[in-house]
């Protein structure tokens, strides 16, 4: 038995045979094409648009349940349909007499590149789109059979080079339960869907290709990033009694959506969801949440090649508000930087984005934009219950200012005959040390606060959230964060203002017992966290809120580690009483 180690990208484990999966190179011929054969040309690429769409669309009609699935093939469907896109293809056939399939590589990949030098990991999975899309384009222009997995089934463990999120769900169909990948970022795409999907992925394995041939027997064990070749005995045991604890903790977890979020001390924690895109609750919804905490509406811009109407808007917010009505839907506004929007609004470059027009700060810079969307916003009012937020913003002023505009938009609309909800609740993130260090004034007139753990942390700790080099440095739960985090809730509660917690901390067990013995009621956190969090709060007592009372948060990080790790460790690491 060998053990190879790799990096974690989708956790699981499963048990296997090894199946080595060559994705084919794609030949294009570089030499031009005669005149006359234009028009040919452009009816090769117009049937090869026309059948990956077909083959698109029926992916999506049969057998696709996942939302994840159903968002990205919608996406490669739009790219499919992009006018500038086609026109571009066609000018290179017909203007530079390339090839169909030299004229589709070309764009593509100059428009995947685009996205690519994008310092963001939104782009580059937009780049990943275009590349799985170009893939799919020049199979059916080369006659290639699509499907180069059709040896496959439930018993194999495939083993290839990389992987495209098209090619995940095909992998689902055949019932593959894990895969190992040579490159394959936690951020891309197609690890967003095996995720969703409960396919284990390893990723980067050392040796796999020297100690793995066809057929090995594997035990993949993406929770420790690692691959077993030819267990024994004694290993397949071990990991079937691993695989009967998962189906046990399974079905341990149906039993929890019938419970309530009650503390032992009988304190009620209304738990929220913090989503993305519209289509994520659909995945989510069973779970019971008490409303979405967290609408992050930045993605329906970054996913598109064109500016949404406020039409657009109001549907995608309408959507969500009427599933969850009456519960709450909190709607933050988009929260971009003039980086992020470069492909639809032109701004200056900016020497350090996170500190420059971003958040509150590029919508109040960009009125008529912002506008559109708050209109949207409280349109989708009339049908459940909004609520509506503010990011990145640093003091009274700034929520004024949001504010101001916010009321023109509820004046235009009641003029102009709109229904809507006259009582949404209109309040702050407090994700930069300032808004914190102000709150007593912003609690006097915002109607609620969310703390943003992620920028918090980041502003306060003067540390880049996405940068690995710095990491160690990023810690949520250092004394400083935390003093500001008690700050904001002591002129909450002295307003009477509710709060939350929507930053990853509320996602995170080990730091659900510290709020909660802060005094947070309310935790916006991951769909996929739902279990342990809930199942965290049910363990917390009388006991939990006089230790974290009684703590000193004027103090060393050393001591937040101690009271943490090892004082609060049984709130956490014990299973749930049902
Ligand atoms: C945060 O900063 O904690 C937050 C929730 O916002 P985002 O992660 O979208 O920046
Ligand atoms: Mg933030």
């Amino acid at each position: 038995m060998q053990e190879l180690f790799g990096l974690k990208v989708s956790a699981g484990l499963a048990v296997g045979l090894a199946y080595f999966v060559e994705n084919r190179s794609q030949k294009i011929g570089l030499e031009k094409i005669p005149e006359k054969e234009i028009s040919k040309e452009l009816k090769r690429l117009q049937s090869a648009l026309t059948e990956c769409k077909e083959d698109l669309t029926d992916l999506l009609t049969t057998g696709i349940t996942n939302e994840s699935e159903r968002e990205i093939l919608t996406t490669h469907i739009d790219i499919l349909n992009d006018p500038e896109l086609i026109k571009n293809i066609q000018e290179a056939i017909s203007h530079d007499l390339f090839s169909a399939t030299k004229a589709v590589q070309d764009i593509f990949r100059a428009t995947a590149a685009f996205f690519e030098n994008l310092d963001s990991d939104m782009f580059r999975q937009r780049a990943a789109d275009y590349q799985d899309v170009e893939h799919r384009l020049l199979s059916k222009l080369l006659g290639e059979e699509q499907d180069i997995f059709h040896e496959l089934d439930s018993q194999h463990i495939p083993i290839l080079t990389e992987i495209k999120p098209s090619q995940v769900s095909m992998l689902h169909r055949r019932g593959i339960r894990a895969m190992i990948i040579d490159s394959c970022s936690s951020n891309s795409h197609a690890a967003i869907i095996s995720r969703s999907l409960s396919i284990a992925v390893v990723s980067a394995v050392t040796n796999i290709r020297t100690s793995v041939k066809k057929g090995s027997n594997l035990i993949v064990d993406a929770d420790a990033g690692k691959v077993l070749v030819e267990p024994d005995e004694e290993m397949l045991e071990y990991y079937a009694q691993r695989l009967q604890v998962e189906e046990l903790i399974r079905q341990k977890h149906e039993r929890l959506k019938e419970t309530e979020c009650i503390s032992q001390d009988g304190i009620r924690i209304g738990l929220h969801a913090n989503i993305g895109l519209p289509e994520e609750l659909a995945n989510s919804q069973h779970l019971g949440w008490d409303g979405i905490g967290l609408f992050r509406t930045e993605y329906i811009y970054l996913s598109r090649n064109t500016l949404p109407s406020e039409e657009e808007q109001f549907e995608a917010y309408r959507d969500v508000v009427t599933s969850m009505a009456p519960k709450p839907v909190t709607i933050r506004t988009f929260d971009l930087g003039g980086d992020k929007l470069l492909h639809l609004i032109p701004s200056p470059q900016e020497s350090n984005p996170y500190l420059g027009n971003r958040g509150i700060r590029f919508s109040l810079a960009h009125p008529e934009l912002f506008k559109t969307q708050l209109r949207a916003i409280i349109r989708a009012s009339a049908f459940g219950k909004v609520r509506v937020m503010f990011p990145m913003v640093i003091d009274v002023m700034d929520f004024l200012e949001a504010r101001a505009l916010f009321n023109t938009c509820v004046d235009e609309l009641y003029s102009e005959g709109f229904d809507y909800d006259s009582a949404i609740a209109v309040g702050t993130m407090i994700e930069v040390p300032s808004a914190a260090l102000c709150s007593d004034a912003l609690a006097q007139e915002c109607d609620f606060f969310s703390i943003g753990t992620n920028d918090l942390a980041q502003y306060t700790l003067a540390v880049d959230r996405n940068a690995e080099n710095v990491s160690r440095y990023y810690i949520s739960h250092h004394p400083a964060v935390l003093k500001l985090i008690q700050l904001t809730l002591i002129n909450a509660d002295k307003h009477k203002i509710p709060v939350s917690i929507c930053g990853e901390m509320a996602s995170q067990p080990e730091y659900v017992p510290l709020l909660i013995g802060m005094g947070i009621t309310e935790l916006s956190i991951n769909v996929n966290t739902h279990f342990n969090v809930k199942t965290t709060v049910q363990n917390c007592d009388e006991k939990l809120h006089l230790i974290v009372k009684n703590f000193d948060f004027s103090t060393t990080l050393a001591q937040v580690d101690k009271l943490i790790y090892h004082t609060l460790k049984p709130y956490y690491s014990k299973q749930g009483r049902k």
